[in-house]
């Protein structure tokens, strides 16, 4: 293994350790309570509040951070983030590698002088 890959599956294992799929949303809304300033005024609605947005079982669903936690949650966000570029980037050395090997394999069959080669 070359060890542009190496460092790559190891920052691909430290993603792992924190990631959370999904995306971040902040809404502001109104609450439950019909006497709150936030039912008559739209500029006193509460929040925003911030959430892990993300699908399952084919819904959109969320997950309410608590603002001491937000910063967490970035992480997380950011870590999903990371490991997808990383994925991306291992994938890309596969991809030369497959081409590569498949450009060697064709040089090996190659004959070394001209002739009638049969087609494969
Ligand atoms: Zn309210």
């Amino acid at each position: 293994m070359r060890k542009q890959q190496r460092q790559l599956i190891t920052r691909l294992l430290r993603a792992t350790e924190t990631m959370v799929q999904g995306g971040l949303s902040e809404t502001s809304r109104r609450c439950g309570n019909s006497g709150c300033i936030c039912y008559r005024d739209p500029k006193h609605l509460h929040g925003p509040h911030l959430y892990i947005t993300y699908r399952e079982d084919g819904k959109s669903r969320s997950l309410y951070v608590p603002p001491e936690h937000a910063e967490n949650a970035r992480q997380a966000q950011r870590a999903w983030a990371e490991f997808w570029e990383i994925g991306c980037a291992l994938s890309k050395l596969n991809r030369e590698g497959l081409q590569k090997q498949w450009q060697q394999e064709k040089q090996a069959r190659k004959p070394r002088a001209a002739g009638s080669t049969p087609h494969d």
